[in-house]
């Protein structure tokens, strides 16, 4: 790693990071990009895995085929596991790998999804020294992230949720199987209080009494992905209920801000928001 370090700081943004390539590669093979120097991280030890008991880290150049293998991400992060098994196909997954699906900075980005919804956070080195930067803060736009041109994204924080911890997960994209996102989206919340079938929930239609460390996360409607900040803020600290559920899902399709492109229009990608967010919800609840 120290190599690819010393690189980075020699040629600056001439340098290229070339991990999986599934990126960057298409960019070269269509004349979009022709890097001076392509730094390979493949094989420099940024490939783990670590349960740290109250965190799990994950190496920026890990592919997402052995985070779908890992017991670790089975048991701790379910969500992440979810998220990736819906990224590219096997080949794709053997290859592509989490640092550079983030540093990528596609407003599609399905990684991001789980991730921002866990808070996790991004450890950034270069020759200088390391800095942790929450994934929250990373994105800047399209293509674009806080990370300079020497350094190396090394590392992946992702806090370990409670066990209870609600979450459901879904993406949509124009084929089942092996498709970008049309629009992806995760919510999380902690539970307290009444479950659905107590008397509270049958007499006031109350799912929970209420949810604490809630996020409703959204991919591909926004320059970054988006975390619905007022949708969350209304989950946070409320009695889940129909009514609410619905506002929810309203108010985080009215913080997207879609474009039109060849995969659908921004109308269709914020109705699919609100759609999404709701049937989200819903499944937590019933
Ligand atoms: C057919 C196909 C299907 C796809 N399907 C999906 C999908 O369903 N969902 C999805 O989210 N993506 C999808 N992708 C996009 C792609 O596979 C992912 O973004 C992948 O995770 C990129 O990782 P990589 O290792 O291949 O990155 P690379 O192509 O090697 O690099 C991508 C970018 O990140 C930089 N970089 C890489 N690693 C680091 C690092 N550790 N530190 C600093 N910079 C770094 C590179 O310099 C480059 O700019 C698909 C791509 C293809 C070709």
């Amino acid at each position: 790693m120290q190599e690819a370090l010393d690189l980075l700081a020699k040629y600056g943004a001439k340098a290229h990071v070339l991990a999986g390539g599934t990126d960057i590669m298409v960019k070269v093979n269509r004349r979009q990009l022709a890097p001076e120097v392509l730094v390979y991280i493949g094989e420099c030890g940024l490939n783990y895995i670590k349960d740290l008991g109250d965190k799990v880290v994950i190496g920026g150049a890990t592919p997402f085929a052995e985070i779908l293998r890992s017991d670790v991400v089975k048991q701790k992060l379910p969500l992440l596991a979810e998220a990736v098994k819906h990224i590219g196909t096997p080949a794709i997954r053997n290859a592509g790998t989490i640092g550079g699906n983030l540093v990528t900075a596609s407003p599609a980005a399905d990684s991001s999804v789980p991730l921002l919804a866990l808070g996790a956070s991004v450890k950034l080195a270069s020759k200088s020294g390391e800095r942790v930067v929450p994934l929250e803060e990373f994105f800047r736009g399209p293509g674009e992230t806080v990370r300079k041109p020497d350094e190396l994204l090394v590392e992946v924080i992702v806090p370990v949720p409670d066990k209870d911890l609600k979450f459901a997960y879904h993406k949509i994209g124009r084929r089942k199987a092996g498709t970008l996102s049309v629009v992806a989206g995760a919510v999380v919340f902690k539970a307290e209080g009444a479950p659905r079938g107590t008397a509270l929930a049958r007499d006031q239609a109350c799912y929970f009494e209420k949810c604490t460390q809630a996020r409703v996360v959204l991919n591909a409607v926004a320059p970054t992905p988006l975390v619905a900040k007022r949708a969350s803020a209304l989950l946070e600290g409320s009695a889940l209920d129909a009514e609410l559920i619905a506002k929810i899902a309203k108010t985080a399709a009215e913080e997207t801000s879609p474009i039109d492109d060849v995969r659908a229009s921004a109308w269709y990608r914020r109705q699919a928001s609100e759609g999404l967010v709701k049937s989200l919800l819903e499944r937590i609840v019933a």
